[in-house]
């Protein structure tokens, strides 16, 4: 559920980018969202929908990228995806240790309309 609360903050940032530069409305936000975020982009999607409207970013397209995890071997430092029930490494079977890939989320874009 904390996918509302995130949301609302996404509406406010675009409308606040947007109304600074003089847009009359939101064509797109791009979204960057990590598997390991914590936050599911359909929630993210659904509150969306109902967030936005009444603002500047209703019926703007929600792009969302998502980034999947990966590890960071602790002998080679080769970076990789992880296999099911595995976590060696690719190259050298070493340890792979988790690293902050697939933990983002970020607002990366907003396309504004200015009319
Ligand atoms: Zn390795």
């Amino acid at each position: 559920m904390h996918e509302y609360s995130i949301t609302q903050q996404i509406v406010k940032i675009a409308e606040e980018k947007a109304k600074s530069h003089g847009a009359v409305k939101i064509e797109r936000i791009s979204l960057v969202v990590g598997e390991l975020s914590g936050f599911i982009g359909e929630s993210i999607q659904m509150y969306f929908d109902i967030l936005s409207k009444g603002t500047l970013a209703e019926g703007a397209i929600l792009d969302i990228t998502y980034i999947k995890p990966q590890l960071k071997c602790s002998k080679c430092n080769t970076y990789f995806y992880r296999k099911r029930f595995s976590f060696e490494c690719p190259q050298c079977g070493g340890m792979g240790m988790p690293t902050e890939i697939g933990k983002e989320f970020y607002v990366k874009d907003i396309d504004i309309y200015v009319g």
